[in-house]
Order: C-alpha cells, then structure tokens, then sequence
C-alpha cells in the first residue's frame, strides 16, 4: 500500500477508496447534482475566487497567524510549537472559511433561504453571520442539549436574525440535528440551500468543504516556508467531522516526511457510549449520506456517545479521513475530557490563548507529545476556535466562582 495519500481523491462518484459516496433519498440525487456541477463551475471561475479571497480577507480576517508558542514550547522541552490561528478569525473559528465559501455558492445558484446543522453552534453562528451579510433567510438546527451546553451561540444565532429550530429527538444533539436539516432539505430544496458545516455527508459535500478549509493549510504551510526555511515534522489538529483537521493536512499530504495526528474525543474513555472516537471501537457503515468509520451497536444502530466538546460529540467521521485512517498516512488518537479541560487551563495561563474546548484536543496531544521530540522539530497544531462559548461550561468544572 502506497505511503503517500492521493491528492486527486475523491474519485468522479465520491468515493475516497471505499469511503464517502452519496447515500441519500432519491429526491436528493439531483440537487445533490446540481449542487456538485455548480461548485466545480465555480472553482474554475476566477471572478468566483476573487469574491471568495475578497470576503476571507475583508470580513473574515485572514491569514490567520502562525504563532510561535515559546512559554508552551519551553515549558515542555521539546519540539518547537506553532499555534495556526483560527480562533482569532470573525466570529471565533475556521466554520466561517466554510460558510463563506458555501453562501457565496448558494447565491450564485440563486436560493434564497439558507439551512444549517450545528453542534457546539459555532458553524449556526457562522452561518447566521453570513445569512445576514447577504440579506438570506436562515433557519439553524441544533440539538436541545446543545442549546443548552451552548447557550451564549444560540443567542448570538438569534441576535444575527437567524431562527434557532431546539430538535428534541434522539439525543438531542449534533446527529438529530442533522437529520432534521436533511428532511428540510428535502421538503425545500428548490429554493434552499443547506450549507453543511463539516467534511461529512453526501459526495460534494467532503471535497467541497475540504477545498474551502484547504486555505488553513496552504497558508500554514507558506508561512512556515517564510519563518523556519523548511516543512514541518509533525501536525496535530482535532477531528470532529474532519473539517479542520483535513484543511489543514490537506496541502501537506504529498510530503512524506510531514506527519499528521487527529485527535478524536476520547470523552470518560473508550468504553461504549462514553465516547466519541470512531477509530477506536467505530466500524464501517452508512450515515447522513456518507459511508465511513461509525460508532454502531451489532445492529447497526447509532450508538451514544459523549465528550466534554459538543463540536466534537458525534458518532460517524469524514470519509476523507476514514480513508487516510485506512492508508496509515494519518495516525489518529483520542484525548479524554479530563485531557482536554487540563489542556485548555494550560494554554490559557502560559499562553494567554484560552482555545475552544474542541481544539483543547488537539493542544493535549502536543503536550503529551513534544516532550518526546527533538528541539529542532516543528509542530504545528490547528487552534480551530477560540474558547468563549466553553467559558460558563468550564468553570464549574476546574473550581472557579464568581467573588462574593
Ligand atoms: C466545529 C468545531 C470543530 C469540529 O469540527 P471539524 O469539522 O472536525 O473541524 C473543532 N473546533 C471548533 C472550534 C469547532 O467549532
């Protein structure tokens, strides 16, 4: 089996080797069709690309940072650490790369009314952002637990003009959430467009959105060029459904020498329902359009699952990933809540950096790591969001009151 990833994946149908492809009710094939002629028309469009790199660059501030985390790196003696910057993009992580890329596409398709599916609500809030920037309708579905969990984002929704559907089905959260999305879809498809918020679901969405987070990578990847004259030895980025862990392994795939670590939730530990590392006790299966690596009872029902991080709380991943997983060209591992909280508190009094609990992950997994490695190594871990919508979830959780 080859060692390098091939970067002309997915295949004309979808699929990443026997991942992806479209699993969807037949009143989904065309717009579905429809949707994936459109995208690959518009990135051949130049005028298309220039809007694009116009709205990143204006609105949503980018590039983003690649920042030298010196107290982080010293304090655990080892590989150089560099922190790529989401978190301190236009509405607080890289969702909006995505849902900018997305609107500017429903536009040119003609909708007029936008839907979205949101877990910790950090891609409703992005949505809704770009819904009211474009004069769109937007209605974001999220689970009643998350509403919940994320209070603070269901507001800012509502305060962007979007309306916040609470789905109190299942579990309450990400996956009942995505089901109500597709099912108006289905019932207004002429009319709306649903901008999905991951590398997941029906073949275009992964390739899709994938080539619209490619930009954290390509950007990481110059900028690290420019400051230390060669690549870096090691990524690290959390893997909720994929998005930004695979725009920002994406550019670097092809070079061998670079390693890639995603950090799945590895939530109380990896034991059944506590958890949500489909590549630890997930197996192959069909769902929300996609075929991938899924956490599945021997029934194949959807299994439960938890983790401290709602953006992360999910039980199937991106199909891109299930194949990079298979190739042995990405190494995946889990960081458990406790992991992750200890992360989060350690970033934020020796950095000044206080991370979304998702990219928490990621941040356990450096400080795990970099002790092990060289001085002269580089690594780069993916900051996917900054953490103000965990703030009133964590500070029960590592003691903190309020002063009397
Ligand atoms: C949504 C989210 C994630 C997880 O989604 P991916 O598609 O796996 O990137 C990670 N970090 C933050 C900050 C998020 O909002």
């Amino acid at each position: 089996m080859s060692a390098v990833a091939d970067i002309n994946m997915p295949d004309v149908t979808g699929h990443f080797g026997p991942f992806g492809g479209r699993y969807v009710p037949e009143t989904l094939m065309h717009p579905l069709q429809e949707l994936e002629a459109e995208y690959f028309r518009s990135q051949h469009d130049p005028e298309f690309q220039q809007e694009l790199s116009y709205y990143l660059r204006e609105f949503c501030g980018r590039p983003t940072p690649l920042y030298f985390a010196e107290r982080l790196t010293r304090e655990l003696g080892g590989a150089k650490i560099y922190l790529k910057r989401e978190d301190l993009l236009h509405t607080g992580a890289h969702k909006i790369n995505n849902a900018m890329g997305q609107i500017l596409l429903a536009k040119r398709m003609g909708k007029t009314r936008i839907i979205a599916e949101t877990g910790a609500g950090q891609h409703g809030v992005a949505t809704a952002t770009v819904s009211a920037m474009f004069g769109l309708k937007c209605v974001i579905y999220m689970g009643a637990v998350d509403c919940e969990r994320q209070a603070l984002n269901v507001y800012r929704m509502k305060m962007l003009g979007a309306e916040v559907v609470s789905v109190k089905a299942g579990q309450q959260t990400l996956k009942e959430a995505v089901n109500e999305a597709m099912r108006d879809w289905v019932t207004n498809v002429r009319h709306t467009h649903y901008i999905l918020g991951t590398a997941y679901g029906a073949h275009p969405y992964p390739v899709m959105v994938r080539n619209f987070q490619r930009i954290i990578g390509d950007e990481a990847r110059r900028q690290m060029l420019e400051k230390e004259e060669r690549l870096p030895d090691l990524l690290i980025a959390c893997v909720g459904g994929g998005s930004n862990a695979i725009g920002l392994f994406y550019p670097f795939l092809n070079d061998t020498s670079v390693k890639m670590v995603g950090v799945e939730a590895g939530g109380l530990g990896i034991m059944p329902e506590q958890h949500a590392a489909r590549f630890h006790g997930g197996s192959l299966g069909v769902l929300q359009g996609t075929r991938s690596f899924i956490l599945q009872d021997t029934f194949g029902q959807i299994q439960l699952t938890h983790s401290v991080s709602a953006g992360l709380d999910y039980a199937a991943v991106g199909p891109e990933h299930a194949w990079l997983h298979d190739q042995k060209r990405v190494e995946y591992t889990y960081a458990t809540d406790d992991r992750a909280l200890a992360a989060f508190m350690k970033l934020a009094q020796l950095e000044g950096i206080i991370p979304a609990l998702e990219s928490a992950h990621a941040v356990a997994e450096v400080i795990a790591r970099a002790p092990t490695m060289s001085k002269d190594d580089l690594v780069i871990v993916n900051l996917s969001g900054r953490g103000d919508k965990d703030v009133a979830q964590v500070a029960p959780k590592v003691g903190l009151q309020l002063p009397k």
